[in-house]
C-alpha cells in the first residue's frame, strides 16, 4: 500500500490536489472534513455535533475522527493505497492512525506539506467562502481561528513523521498544475 499524508494548513489546496492524485495513482482519499460535512447534509446526531465545533472553527474531539478514519480503513481493506487529506490534524491522531495502519501492516509511506503563507490562505479561502457554502469560510474571525488550531495543534506534527524520516515539505504556491507536478516528482520517488 501508498499511504500518503497530505498536510497543510486549511486553504492549502489539499482537496484539490487530492482529486488529482487518486485519480493518476487509484488510491482512496480519506478527507475528514468531508466525511463530517456528508454527517451534517445527513443530519445524524454525530453531524449535528460536530457542525456547532466546525463552525466554530475548532477542532472536532479526536476520538470522532479516528473512529471515523478506522471505519474507511476496514471497509477498504484492499485499496492499493490511502490520501489522508485532514487527518492527523492532532499528535493524538497520528499515533492513533500510526497503530491502526500497523495492525493492516502498512504504515505510512509519506507526508508531503504544502506551504502556503498566511496571507494567501486567508484570500484563498473567502474567495472559496464566496460559492462554496461553507459557513466556516465566510467570516474572517473563523478563518484566523482554524489557521490558529493548525499553528497550536497541527503544525506540530511535522515533528513526528520527520522523525520517521518521512516529511517533505512543498511548495504550495503557483499553478494547479505546478503543484500537483511537485507532488507527484516526489511520489514518483517511492512509488
Ligand atoms: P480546511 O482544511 O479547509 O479547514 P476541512 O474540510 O479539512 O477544511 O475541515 C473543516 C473542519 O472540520 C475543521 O475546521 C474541523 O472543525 C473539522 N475537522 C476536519 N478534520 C478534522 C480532524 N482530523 N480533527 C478534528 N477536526 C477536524
Amino acid at each position: 500500500m501508498f499511504n500518503l499524508i497530505l498536510f497543510g494548513p486549511p486553504g492549502a489546496g489539499k482537496g484539490t490536489q487530492s482529486e488529482k492524485l487518486i485519480e493518476k495513482y487509484q488510491l482512496i482519499h480519506l478527507s475528514t472534513g468531508d466525511i463530517l460535512r456528508s454527517e451534517i447534509a445527513e443530519g445524524t446526531e454525530l453531524g449535528l455535533k460536530a457542525k456547532e465545533v466546525m463552525d466554530l472553527g475548532e477542532l472536532v474531539p479526536d476520538e470522532v475522527v479516528i473512529a471515523m478514519i478506522k471505519s474507511k480503513l476496514e471497509a477498504n481493506a484492499s485499496a492499493k493505497g490511502f490520501i489522508f487529506d485532514g487527518f492527523p490534524r492532532t499528535t493524538a491522531q497520528a499515533e492513533a492512525l500510526d497503530a491502526l495502519l500497523e495492525e493492516l501492516g502498512h504504515p505510512i509511506t509519506i507526508m508531503l506539506a504544502l506551504e502556503v503563507s498566511e496571507s494567501e490562505l486567508i484570500k484563498r479561502l473567502l474567495n472559496r467562502g464566496k460559492n462554496s457554502g461553507r459557513p466556516d469560510d465566510q467570516d474572517e474571525a473563523i478563518i484566523q481561528n482554524r489557521i490558529n488550531e493548525y499553528q497550536n495543534k497541527t503544525a506540530p506534527i511535522k515533528d513526528y513523521y520527520s522523525l520517521q524520516g518521512k516529511f517533505r515539505a512543498i511548495e504550495g504556491i503557483g499553478s494547479i498544475d505546478d503543484i500537483f507536478n511537485r507532488l507527484c516528482s516526489q511520489i514518483d520517488l517511492i512509488f
